[in-house]
């Protein structure tokens, strides 16, 4: 069985400080077979995490990215390169050239034109621990209306958020998940985190700037 947390930031993301190191260290301590890195913009905690993992047994890395686009955040799984496309269109038309996994992130979040959206992605993310309970109820009635295959991740930027959320499937390979997810054969499993959580952030924020400031 796959325990799949599908949102994770590293510090490649401005607001985290996570190394996918421990990222994979505090998943596998709480059960969780399988992690997605899905940094801002970047693909290269990703790829940094796929390198950690390697020669594990028993544990799927998942290269992804969150990419902000012009109706909200979208995000890829399974990329192993930069994706520098800001409209939404033009980065599904690339995501399929490229198989990867479309997601679109916390629909209730900062989205425009969302049911639109929504129809074209591949799969919705009806949970996420960071967002309000009222908005991932709502990604989750607008999932099943509109019969689209859902996921839930922890978006976690902290420690302590990794696994909040988790998207549980049959099987134990990357194709597995791939393949599960596009289905809808999952279930999933979490609840939202504390809003003190977007706090650690602004704080994690500020110390990668100071960090590259020296
Ligand atoms: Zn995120």
């Amino acid at each position: 069985m796959i325990i799949a947390d599908l949102h994770v930031h590293s510090y490649n993301s401005k607001d985290s400080l996570l190394k996918p190191r421990d990222i994979i260290t505090t998943a596998v301590k709480r059960g969780v077979n399988c992690v997605a890195v899905t940094d801002h913009n970047t693909v290269k905690g990703g790829l940094e995490l796929v390198k950690e993992a390697r020669g594990l047994k028993d544990f799927i890395a998942i290269p992804g990215v969150e990419v902000k686009t012009d109706v909200g955040d979208v995000i890829l799984l399974f990329v192993d390169e930069e994706v520098r496309i800001e409209r939404f269109d033009e980065l599904l038309d690339h995501a399929k050239s490229i198989s990867a996994v479309t997601i679109l992130a916390h629909p209730y979040r900062k989205h425009v034109m969302v049911e639109e959206s929504a129809r074209k992605v591949q799969v919705i993310e009806v949970l996420n621990s960071r967002s309000f309970k009222s908005a991932n109820l709502k990604a989750l009635s607008l999932a099943s209306k509109l019969n689209k295959p859902i996921m839930a991740g922890s978006d976690a930027h902290t420690m302590f958020e990794i696994g909040k959320a988790v998207t549980i499937m049959e099987g134990s390979s990357e194709d597995d998940v791939r393949r599960r997810l596009l289905k809808g054969e999952v279930r999933i499993f979490g609840s939202e985190s504390s809003p003190l959580v977007h706090l650690f952030s602004f704080a994690s924020k500020i110390i990668n700037e100071v960090a590259r400031t020296f």
